[in-house]
């Protein structure tokens, strides 16, 4: 097998798992936008909702997943009360999360977050922050 076909059969396979975890069919994306606009966090988001859409349709996961763009996502379902086609954008999101986690990998490290900013968190932020970027 080439490199090529191999590489195409990796992103299907991905594109695959998050669908699995999402239970959603991002080919019902018809790149209207509407996520994008309404997001809270897409102006500091590399690949903003909608891109994100077109990327995984393309089955170019890996991209997305590199990105901040799953981790900046808060969760706040705005996107797919909004989303004309009905996809739920923001368990997408979690499935890119899982996809990370699952593989043991943490986006945060607690131990070098420095005493005073813990000191001043409140609790249920950073339990709420460990539950998301940690494995
Ligand atoms: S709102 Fe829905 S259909 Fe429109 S770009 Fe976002 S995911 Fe696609
Ligand atoms: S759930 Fe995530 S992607 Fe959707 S609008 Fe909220 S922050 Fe943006």
């Amino acid at each position: 097998m080439s490199i090529t076909i191999l590489l195409r059969a990796l992103d299907r396979a991905m594109q695959e798992r998050v669908a699995e975890i999402s239970g959603q069919n991002v080919y019902k994306c018809m790149q209207c936008g509407t996520c994008s606009s309404v997001c809270p966090m897409s102006g500091d988001m590399e690949i903003t909702p909608r891109q994100a859409m077109l990327l995984i349709q393309h089955g170019l996961v890996d991209p997305v997943l590199s990105s901040r763009t799953p981790w900046l996502c808060a969760s706040c379902h705005t996107c797919q009360v909004r989303c004309p086609r009905g996809i739920e954008v923001t368990r997408v999101m979690e499935a890119l999360r899982q996809i990370v986690l699952r593989e043991n990998r943490d986006m945060v490290n607690p131990r070098e977050i420095p005493a005073e900013s813990i000191a001043e968190m409140p609790q249920i932020a950073l339990v709420a922050g460990f539950r998301k970027l940690t494995s």
